[in-house]
């Protein structure tokens, strides 16, 4: 065992050591109580200690016939043990010139004698001792005997640290480990380098799942000790690989690697893997290299970037995939919206409806709205739904969301109605409403709470909605049309776009998505495709609505094309309630007067 003379760095290292064990202050435990009774039986003495060796005082793991949990460093004959790191025995304290003045000696205690405990790396963590009130020497057994119990002490405590940093699945150093080692880097590397960490995702949450449900966990053992073997062969001896989750691996990059022929050799090893791989469970492997700064990047972050660079991998063509801040500022943009969007929900003033007219081209007339949602966050400000929708149908506040936009829509056509404006108030409809089995119920009840007719609703589902779970949104859509509420397809021509789909669909109307609508006077080939839509549509028996008409020379061109209606800044932004009334008053009364438009089918309060 390396003997160590205690100088101030040897002082800080070993106060290093012990504090990293954890041990200090913790509850006493039967492991060590065991071995502390045992000292005491060998001697025949009442006292005995496992003692700790901290900056300014013992403290005492495990202790038979003393009372405190610690007493002063100085002077203590522990202490001494720490520092020399050898045995000590002092047959009577008050006749040592050292230890005459002591607290110990003063307290009574005559005799002493102390093992060290030591660490593998030569630290003294302080001494299993003994103590009497008798003077009394010390045979060589009993020597050899203390000193194997001070051994047993150091094993207990070694095998209660490895056990919180091995991973017990494959051996392996953990997380914990990987967060200690990152923290001693700094003790051996120069502070601020740049070093690149890599964490190797071996399959997705789904394939393990997939694995677990088809082939049991045994499989997954497989998979996990095949990706083992290679990432060690390839990392050669003395690079440490750590276990951080089931399928997730780390480890650090050389130092001074190149970030770009870093990740080549990821990628080449991924490709290596992938040739030689005799597991027959097919796994997406992906890589995320995160660089840091030795002693100033926070370790936890940096395995956040490695899993969120490894993740963001999936969705593109390479395989490795650097962290990228911007990147990760969108995702947590993202996740900060679906979050804050439950609060918006529940609050009184953050989402609002906001109405934009549907006009019929032949007459001008205004026949209904579309309702929009509108989120002002206390802190982000207006954020646009084009943004947030996609987000939150992901999320189980779809449902309500829906319910909340359909509330507010048919309350305000309520009150509309009741003002004379015979409108139809359009709703968009997420694709997880189809395939709630209580949806067409809950539409139903709206509209009698409101003493709406049916056809006074108007729902637009977009293409993609009716990709998922398609035969129970299909029923949805049955059923809807079946109780008189109006379906519609919106944005038609960005998804799927098939005539057969159309056909199926019991929707009245098709919207065309305003990007073949935009420039339609200019672009021959969009205003050839409009028109074949617009014809087959009506061969289909739908009427056709144009999104997004900003120009009188496209609504002129529509018109022309026999579309029905429009819907678009040209006539209207979406407005807020108040808005929307003084609009159509204004329309209502301005074009018969001048232009002898046909009469609107409202009145106007
Ligand atoms: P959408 O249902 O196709 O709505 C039409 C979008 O086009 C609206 O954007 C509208 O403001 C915008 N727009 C209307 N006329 C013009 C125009 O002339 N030029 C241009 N450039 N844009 C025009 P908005 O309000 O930002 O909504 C975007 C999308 O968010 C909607 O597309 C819809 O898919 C979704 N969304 C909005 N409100 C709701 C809602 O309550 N429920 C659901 N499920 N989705 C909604
Ligand atoms: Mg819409
Ligand atoms: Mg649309």
């Amino acid at each position: 065992m390396p003997h160590r003379q205690p100088s101030a760095q040897y002082e800080t290292e070993r106060l290093d050591a012990l504090r990293k064990l954890e041990l200090l202050d913790t509850p006493p435990s039967e492991a060590f109580d065991r071995i502390t009774r045992m000292a005491a039986q060998l001697f025949k003495l009442p006292v005995a200690a496992v003692s700790l060796t901290d900056a300014d005082r013992q403290w005492f793991k495990a202790r038979v016939g003393v009372e405190h949990t610690s007493i002063p460093r100085e002077l203590a004959p522990c202490a001494n043990v720490a520092d020399s790191c050898r045995m000590l025995v002092v047959p009577d304290l008050q006749a040592d010139a050292c230890y005459r003045d002591s607290n110990l000696a003063r307290t009574g205690v005559r005799f002493y004698a102390g093992a060290p405990l030591m660490t593998r790396d030569g630290y003294c963590l302080g001494a299993m001792c003994v103590l009497g009130q008798e003077p009394r020497d010390i045979t060589e057994a009993e020597r050899a005997g203390l000193m194997d119990l001070a051994a047993m002490v150091m094993a207990q405590i070694e095998l209660q640290h490895a056990i919180g940093r091995i991973e017990p699945s494959s051996g392996m150093p953990n997380r914990s480990q990987f967060i200690e080692d990152m923290s001693d880097l700094a003790n051996e590397r120069p502070r601020g380098e740049v070093r690149l960490a890599a964490m190797v995702n071996l399959a997705t949450p789904e394939q393990i799942s997939d694995a677990m449900r088809a082939m049991g966990t045994a499989y997954l053992d497989e998979v996990v000790e095949e990706a083992v073997r290679m990432l060690r062969a390839a990392l050669g001896p003395g690079r440490k690989l750590y276990h951080v989750a089931p399928t997730q691996f780390v480890f650090l990059a050389e130092p001074g690697a190149d970030v770009q022929r870093f990740c080549d050799w990821l990628g080449s090893w991924l490709d290596l893997r992938a040739d030689a791989m005799t597991a027959r469970f097919v796994t997406t492997p992906t890589i995320g290299v995160a660089p840091f700064r030795v002693g100033q990047s926070d370790t936890l972050e940096v395995l956040r970037d490695m899993h969120s660079a490894a993740h963001d991998a999936l969705d593109g063509s390479h395989r490795v995939r650097v962290f990228s801040a911007e990147q990760n500022a969108v995702f947590l943009r993202r996740f900060y919206l679906v979050n804050e969007f439950g609060a918006a929900l529940e609050s009184a003033d953050q989402l609002r409806l906001v109405f934009q007219p549907k006009i019929e081209l032949s007459t001008g007339r205004c026949l209904g709205a579309e309702a929009l949602l509108r989120w002002n966050h206390p802190v982000l400000g207006e954020v646009s739904p084009g943004e947030f929708f996609p987000l939150i149908e992901q999320t189980s506040l779809a449902r309500a969301t829906t319910r909340w936009v359909l509330a507010q829509a048919l309350q305000q056509l309520a009150a509309w109605r009741d003002a004379g404006l015979t409108l139809q108030m359009a709703v968009n409809v997420s694709a997880v409403n189809l395939t709630e089995t209580d949806f067409c119920a809950h539409v139903a009840g709206q509209l009698r709470r409101h003493g709406l007719p049916p056809e006074a609703l108007a729902l637009e589902i977009t293409e993609s909605a009716l990709m998922k779970n398609r035969a129970l949104a299909m029923k949805t859509l049955e059923n809807l049309s079946a109780a008189g509420v109006h379906l519609a397809i919106d944005d038609f021509g960005t998804g799927y776009s098939s005539l057969a789909y159309l056909q199926s669909v019991p929707a009245r109307v098709v919207k065309i998505d305003q990007s073949f609508v935009r420039d339609l006077d200019t672009d021959r080939h969009k205003r050839a495709l409009v028109s074949t839509v617009i014809k087959l549509s009506h061969d289909l028996g739908r009427r056709v609505v144009a999104e997004g008409v900003e120009t009188a020379a496209v609504a002129t061109l529509l018109l022309a094309e026999g579309c029905d209606q429009a819907q678009g800044y040209l006539y209207a932004r979406p407005m807020a309630p108040e808005d929307f009334e003084r609009w159509i008053c204004a329309k209502w009364t301005l074009p018969r007067e001048r232009k002898a438009v046909p009469p609107p089918v409202l009145a106007c309060a």
